[in-house]
């Protein structure tokens, strides 16, 4: 059975690394709790960022997707796994050095502010990244793994072999990269969570130790697992993804779980009662 966590587990909480889609929003709809949430933390002087693995969209296309929810957050607080992408390739990559992309919006404009050169000729790719892109065709696929196949650098957003929307799951940048995996032989270098890296790269944005942060999310094997590697304190909300019968089971066990963000900001204001 699920038994959520008192309120005093909260009090060692000085920053949050906070997960968007079942935590804040299903699609397009606000999750109770959710704005107010934010709203205390602003109002306690608590810094948090929110971090997502899906690279499709920019930072300033989900702060202007959060503002039409009713929840205000400046589009410098949102990391994307785009972004944690094009900063690898910022310290990694020479300048110029040509990279293939496979990705939405998001990730291209991302790749656009570094020093390496997206290229549509996969003979010339020295690096191949792959992000989320609804408008997959049998040809990306193709051109990633040749360029993979003469030795390119083989980079993925992120693990999501699905993505919830109203009609159910979808296929997420995971199955593509499974996909460009099973032809080629080859494994990804992985960007997001649950790679510790990309945690410890928002907690830096944050500029507090990952033992004083926050990890909320409502995927067990990606949120949690992730924020348990970085050694971040993790906060599991049932609004989302996983269901009780998962977070029974689970191990790595979440810090702190709650029903859903109104549960959590009850306990937040309680936590020094
Ligand atoms: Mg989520």
């Amino acid at each position: 059975m699920f038994r959520p966590s008192p309120p005093a587990s909260l009090a060692p909480v000085q920053g949050w690394v906070i997960d968007m889609d079942g935590v804040l929003y299903h699609d397009t709809e606000p999750v109770p709790g959710a704005a107010e949430l934010l709203a205390a933390f602003t109002d306690d002087g608590i810094p948090f960022t929110l971090l997502t693995n899906n690279s499709s969209l920019a930072p300033d296309q989900y702060s202007q997707k959060l503002a039409g929810m009713g929840i205000v957050v400046p589009e410098e607080r949102i990391l994307t796994s785009a972004l944690a992408t094009a900063e690898y390739l910022e310290r990694t990559a020479s300048p110029g050095s040509p990279v293939y992309a496979i990705g939405g919006d998001g990730l291209m404009r991302a790749l656009g502010d570094t020093q390496v050169r997206v290229t549509a000729d996969y003979r010339e790719a020295r690096h191949v990244v792959v992000g989320l892109n609804r408008q997959l065709t049998f040809q990306h696929l193709q051109d990633a793994v040749l360029a993979i196949g003469a030795g390119a650098e083989f980079i993925a957003t992120n693990p999501d072999l699905t993505l919830p929307t109203p009609l159910g799951q979808i296929p997420g940048n995971g199955a593509i990269v499974a996909a460009i995996e099973a032809a080629t032989g080859r494994r990804p270098l992985m960007i997001g969570k649950p790679e510790p890296g990309i945690f410890h790269w928002a907690c830096r944005q944050l500029g507090l130790p990952p033992d004083s942060v926050a990890c909320l999310g409502d995927r067990l094997e990606t949120d949690i697992l992730g924020g348990h590697r970085a050694g971040m304190i993790t906060v599991f909300v049932l609004s989302g993804v996983s269901t009780a019968e998962q977070w029974e089971e689970y191990e790595p066990r979440p810090s702190v779980s709650f029903r859903g963000p109104r549960e959590l900001l009850e306990a937040w204001r309680q936590r020094r009662v």
